[in-house]
């Protein structure tokens, strides 16, 4: 494989082909991880609107620190997986004064400081490898891989591979690729570059492998193995869980909320009261209320399969660990996409709930 060659197709091809998004603008490392935590799991189009929302709140790492979490969550509120929000914001706090966060300090040998600045970056809560490598090598030019799901693909077309890229061994061996692959001099570009290939080019399900910039060098293009590439470990099962949301309203219109503590999902979002059931509790209920709503949502892996009941009352019961709110109110609160469903048919119909105005 002449890497040289294969570095400048690859390269050019994306000089000629990249999107044009904000956080491939700049080389702030404070925008870069941002911008990296919140594609974690989400589509570039959905990111980039939060992406705005989030810099223009919190232009910097002070005052990401400085924001209460329930504020961070806020910002993050519809975008799931709200750990996210949470490492982002510790993080913060942890990191607000370090070094490779301020620009005039930053300047200052990079280079030969890159092992201490990857460390860094890997001790901040919510940030992996990939994410590490990501920052060190787009705000730095680190010789760093940046391995997502994409670049997993490409890799594993390109060498042929049929180890599942998502296990211990797996992830030890593509980075070992992705490491003698990487262009050393230019990993900014490069790590772009094989990025953009896989979410454009070297798609899930037929890519154009004729056009693409590194068909002479790929194995399962040979081989007539790329539709079988990937291989990912065996999911796990989806457990089903039942919830029986009570939207109790009182004739002041105030309603009951609280935050969920626990170590389970949606950990310090707010819902309406809730009570888990098993299914054939949810089943065999018959409940009673004014409006009911039946919603199923699907997480990573739990199938959620929740009722909505509002229940109109003239004082709202006394329920431990439950704040009182007033329906106006409930935009000030960080809720659950499910719940944000719930809101939208049931209470905003009625008006109920307004929102405010953008
Ligand atoms: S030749 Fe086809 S399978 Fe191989 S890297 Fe290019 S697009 Fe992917």
């Amino acid at each position: 494989m002449n890497k040289e060659l294969l570095h400048n197709k690859l390269i050019e091809w994306y000089e000629q082909n990249h999107r044009i998004l904000p956080w491939r603008e700049t080389d702030d490392p404070y925008k870069i991880w941002i911008s990296e935590i919140i594609l974690q799991q989400t589509r570039v189009a959905q990111g980039m609107e939060y992406y705005h929302r989030l810099i223009t709140r919190f232009p910097d790492i002070q005052s990401l620190a400085q924001a209460h979490e329930d504020e961070v969550l806020l910002y993050w509120q519809g975008l799931g997986y709200y750990s996210r929000a949470r490492n982002l914001h510790k993080a913060a706090q942890l990191m607000k004064n370090h070094a490779i966060f301020h620009q005039e300090m930053r300047l200052l040998g990079d280079k030969a400081r890159g092992e201490e600045i990857f460390a860094a970056l890997k001790s901040m809560p919510g940030v992996g490898d990939y994410t590490a490598g990501a920052i060190a090598s787009f705000a730095f030019n680190l010789p760093y891989p940046a391995l997502d799901g994409n670049v997993y693909r490409v890799l594993s077309r390109l060498y042929d591979c049929e180890i599942a890229f998502d296990t211990t061994q797996g992830k030890k061996h593509f980075r070992q690729l992705a490491e003698e692959l990487l262009d050393k001099e230019r990993p900014r570009l490069f790590n772009s570059a094989i990025m953009e290939l896989g979410a454009l080019h070297c798609v899930p399900t037929a890519p154009d492998c004729s056009t693409c910039p590194l068909n002479t060098w790929c194995k399962a293009l040979t081989n007539n193995t790329v539709e079988l590439l990937p291989v990912r470990k065996p999911r796990p099962k989806v457990r089903d869980r039942y919830l029986e949301y009570t939207i109790y309203i009182a004739r002041d219109k105030t309603t009951l909320i609280h935050q969920r503590k626990e170590n389970d999902i949606w950990k310090h979002l707010w819902e309406f009261v809730c009570a888990e059931r098993t299914g054939e509790e949810a089943i065999r209920r018959k409940v009673k209320g004014e409006k009911i709503l039946e919603l199923t949502h699907v997480l990573s892996h739990q199938k959620l399969h929740a009722r909505f009941v509002i229940k109109n009352v003239s004082e709202l019961p006394e329920i431990p660990d439950t704040v009182v709110v007033s329906l106006s109110d409930l935009d000030n609160y960080a809720f659950s996409r499910l719940t944000l469903k719930a809101i939208e048919k049931l209470l905003i119909p009625h008006r109920l709930f307004l929102p405010p105005k953008q």
